[in-house]
């Protein structure tokens, strides 16, 4: 078989099993991770037949997305800001609409050259803090979760991304023994109302850490916290930036304004709310 016959047989395969918008894309890139070739080599071989080895191990990677893993799981990474991120199972997959939340936080800061203090509680795979590194060339984050397995891919992406130097991690619930002193805290929490899990996509809710995903009855559970949290943790002038669901800003800002705090929300690229931004009067 050539590549091509092999793409086509996949991509059929892949709109059986429910992938209808993403099957062409996911069989491309499963095609070449499974293949020793670069993007423009592969281009140019797909009419050559298909090597035994590579067929085997690409006809692998099928069935497994074919079962609803995430695509994200079978290449063991992502794409996140500017950014390359291992991700698994431990981690949630960093979602384009958190790039939304890393924008936020950088338009609260006025001098990126700064000695900023960041905190990201909950980091999963750090994407968020190693985001904000990597725009801030003289800021360290400190970055908390509750998994110590998140925390090793954490640890992992900081060094590759060349950030091991700026980040701190710790494991802790929340930002449970932090001192104050922050410029930034930072966090994407859990915020799927319980019930709502099992109505997701099979790759979310089959395949994604609920640590990371549950907020309780009512998706809002960690908010309470999180924001009183920031009030204790913020310098003076300092910003919290918290990922919000699409239908939760309103709830949120009423919570952030109750505690007193000035509260402006962000919408993501398909306009939704997506992130809440509050500062303290001293
Ligand atoms: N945005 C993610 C989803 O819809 C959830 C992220 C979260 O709970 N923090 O799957």
């Amino acid at each position: 078989m050539t590549r091509t016959e092999a793409l086509r047989a996949a991509v059929a395969r892949l709109l059986e099993a429910g992938l209808e918008d993403r099957a062409a894309d996911d069989t491309r890139l499963m095609l070449e991770h499974s293949s020793d070739l670069s993007r423009a080599g592969l281009i140019s071989n797909m009419d050559r037949p298909q090597p035994a080895d590579e067929a085997q191990h690409f006809e692998a990677l099928i069935d497994r997305r074919a079962r609803r893993e995430p695509l994200s799981h079978i290449l063991g990474k992502v794409g996140f800001w500017t950014l390359e991120l291992e991700v698994g199972p431990e981690v949630l997959t960093p979602r384009a609409d958190t790039e939304t939340v890393v924008e936020a936080a950088l338009a609260a800061v006025q001098d990126r050259q700064a000695p900023l203090r960041i905190l990201d509680i909950g980091t999963g795979s750090g994407a968020i803090a190693l985001a904000l590194l990597s725009e801030l060339p003289n800021a360290i984050a400190v970055a908390t979760d509750l998994s110590q397995k998140a925390l090793d891919i954490a640890s992992v992406n900081a060094v590759r991304n060349g950030l091991g130097e700026q980040c701190i991690l710790v494991r802790t619930r929340w930002a449970d023994g932090v001192d104050p002193g922050y410029d930034l805290v930072m966090s994407n929490p859990p915020y799927i109302a319980s019930a709502v899990i099992d109505t997701l996509d099979p790759e979310v809710r089959d395949f994604e850490p609920r640590l990371a995903l549950d907020g309780g009855a009512d998706g809002l559970a960690p908010y309470p916290h999180l924001i009183a949290e920031a009030q204790r943790l913020l310098k003076p002038g300092g910003t919290a930036v918290f990922e919000i669901g699409y239908d939760q800003g309103a709830a949120v800002l009423s919570l952030a304004q109750a505690a007193g705090a000035r509260v402006q929300l962000r919408q993501d690229l398909a306009g939704r709310d997506r992130a809440v931004v509050c500062r303290f009067m001293p």
